[in-house]
């Protein structure tokens, strides 16, 4: 599979335009990352949902947000309605989710060069703080849905970045990116799967793996192909150097 940088969107296009760099050594780079998938290895949410809700109705229920039949927040609520799962399973469950081994490193990597690094999930909070604690890693900024969990294991899911103007996304990636991004900065997002398009219009350099990068082929969409952050982390000290 072959990839390639480039700046695909607003700025990135902008900045073409004038003839500016979005790549090189005195680039500010400010870093999105998606959570399920890209820094966990497993797609969390799936599994939290196929172990303690109805596996079958699940995918039924991710068939129709894929559809767009549902938006996000009605795929979360209906599948939390029917999950039970303790705080303390929870604790264990996500103590139990292996992360990308370099992503840690990557972390301390954008922390030398003062790149700020934001979690993006469409997920739920309650399992994303648990499993980066899980891994001592802490100081990174989150935003994701909320899930409350009571003693007796009920779900409360509640949505504090929902987007009306997306209207797909229980979480829209692409309006956080847009917002915290300055206009001298290069944005960058690391992805795999259907809950980062809209990060797509959003971002300067994309990169991307499995669904996120069969996408970008089918609808030649120019991205960045890398397997673990230290792909990430190596093109960008190339790009520093270059
Ligand atoms: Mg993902």
């Amino acid at each position: 599979m072959s990839g390639q940088w480039i700046s695909i969107h607003s700025r990135g296009k902008d900045e073409k335009a004038k003839g500016g760099d979005i790549l090189g050594p005195s680039i500010q780079y400010r870093i999105f990352c998606d959570f399920d998938g890209t820094i966990a290895l497993n797609d969390v949410g799936d599994q939290l949902f196929i172990r303690f809700g109805d596996e079958a109705h699940w995918w039924q229920l991710v068939q129709q947000w894929r559809d767009k039949k549902i938006d996000g927040r009605q795929l979360w609520q209906q599948q939390s309605e029917i999950t039970r799962i303790t705080p303390h399973q929870m604790d264990e469950f996500a103590a139990s989710q292996p992360i990308d081994p370099t992503f840690l490193e990557f972390v301390n990597f954008c922390r030398r060069h003062h790149y700020p690094i934001y979690i993006l999930s469409d997920g739920m909070d309650a399992y994303i703080t648990r499993i980066l604690a899980a891994h001592n890693i802490n100081g990174i900024e989150v935003r994701a849905n909320h899930l409350h969990i009571d003693d007796s294991g009920r779900l409360t899911v509640s949505f504090p970045y929902y987007e009306q103007s997306c209207g797909q996304c229980a979480n829209c990636k692409g309006s956080h990116i847009r917002r915290e991004r300055q206009s001298h900065e290069t944005a960058i997002y690391i992805g795999d799967g259907y809950s980062d398009l809209c990060a797509i219009d959003a971002t300067d350099i994309l990169f991307a793996k499995d669904k996120l990068a069969r996408h970008c082929l089918r609808h030649h969409i120019p991205f960045e192909p890398y397997n673990s952050f230290n792909d990430v982390q190596h093109r960008l000290e190339h790009w520093l150097t270059a």
